[in-house]
């Protein structure tokens, strides 16, 4: 289908982005890489009267280092986070998790921050940023708010975003030298959102586990940390038994729909196997 007709807006700083934004209130939509939002709008659940676009804002691109962070630009694609230097080296989750999002063309268009401003729980990136710790920089009128990635999702589609607010950077802590990390997903072909996948970090203490982070994609209304796995392996050597039981855990967690994809049977099931996968993965990365 074809969208219905909208009006298309490049404004060339941030603070022009928000007036806009402020001025044409719920019937504006902002346009990162349109690989989500022009699907919907083709198929009219999405039919927003005036287009955003945030191409032109440099101030929104760019990956750094700063103090004991990496500060991710909202508007990096995930070609630009794959081919990060900074990030292979500092931060190989999110760089893994990247190279799994759909195809070639959706990498080169698709954003980070449009990716976790999305709220899809099919979406990749708001489990590793779970994982990760990540706080969220949302621009407004009035100034800037940082908030925390655990709470930032609602539900399907629905954020902490406000109405008025771009959400402008991304900032992560550096994981501890030496942590373990791994994306496990499941998708049925190139360019399928994940049956399942989770994402994992892990820091060891010679042969116990000092710190682990576990978020699970797809498999509920909204991505989400398995604390009770967590739980049942921190302080503890890792071993089979050990992964099976986190892995079970993680099932216990999960409340995903059916849908072409798999039954809520299967799904559980691979959320398990993606669990102990990632699990084991980490930990033969992790330095212990
Ligand atoms: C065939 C196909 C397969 C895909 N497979 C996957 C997959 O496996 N994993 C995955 O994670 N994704 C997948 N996607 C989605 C893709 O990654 C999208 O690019 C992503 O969901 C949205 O990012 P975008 O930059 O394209 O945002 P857009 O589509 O431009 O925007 C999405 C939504 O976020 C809002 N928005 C965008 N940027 C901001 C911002 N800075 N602040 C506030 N609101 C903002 C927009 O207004 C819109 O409502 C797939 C897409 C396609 C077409």
């Amino acid at each position: 289908m074809i969208p219905r007709p909208f009006e298309y807006h490049v404004p060339r700083t941030l603070p022009e982005a928000i007036a806009l934004l402020n001025e044409h209130g719920d019937a504006a939509k902002l346009l990162a890489g349109g690989h989500s939002l022009l699907p919907m709008m083709k198929l009219r659940f999405a039919e927003p009267g005036h287009l955003i676009d945030l191409g032109k804002l440099a101030e929104l691109k760019g990956i750094r280092e700063v103090g004991n962070e990496i500060r991710i630009g909202a508007m990096t694609t995930e070609n630009e986070l794959i081919w990060s230097e900074l990030l292979q080296t500092k931060c190989p989750l999110i760089v893994e998790g990247a190279r799994q999002i759909s195809d070639p063309q959706v990498r080169y268009r698709g954003t980070l921050g449009g990716d976790i401003s999305h709220g899809d729980p099919g979406n990749d990136h708001p489990a590793l940023m779970l994982a990760l710790d990540a706080s969220f920089v949302l621009t407004g009128e009035r100034g800037e708010r940082v908030v925390p990635a655990d709470g930032f999702f609602l539900s399907t589609y629905l954020t902490m975003l406000e109405p008025g607010e771009i959400l402008t950077e991304i900032r992560i802590p550096l994981p501890a030298t030496g942590s373990g990390y791994c994306y496990a997903k499941l998708k049925r072909k190139t360019g399928d959102f994940a049956t399942a996948a989770t994402a994992v970090i892990l820091r060891m203490s010679g042969a116990t586990v000092a710190d682990v982070r576990i978020a699970l994609t797809n498999l509920a209304d909204i991505a989400f940390r398995a604390t009770g796995a967590e739980q049942s392996l921190l302080g503890k050597p890792i071993d089979e038994q050990a992964i099976a039981q986190a892995a079970r855990l993680a099932m216990d967690a999960c409340d995903p729909v059916a849908d072409l994809r798999g039954d809520i049977e299967y799904k559980t099931a691979m959320a398990g196997e993606m669990t102990r996968r990632a699990l084991a993965t980490a930990f033969s990365r992790a330095v212990h």
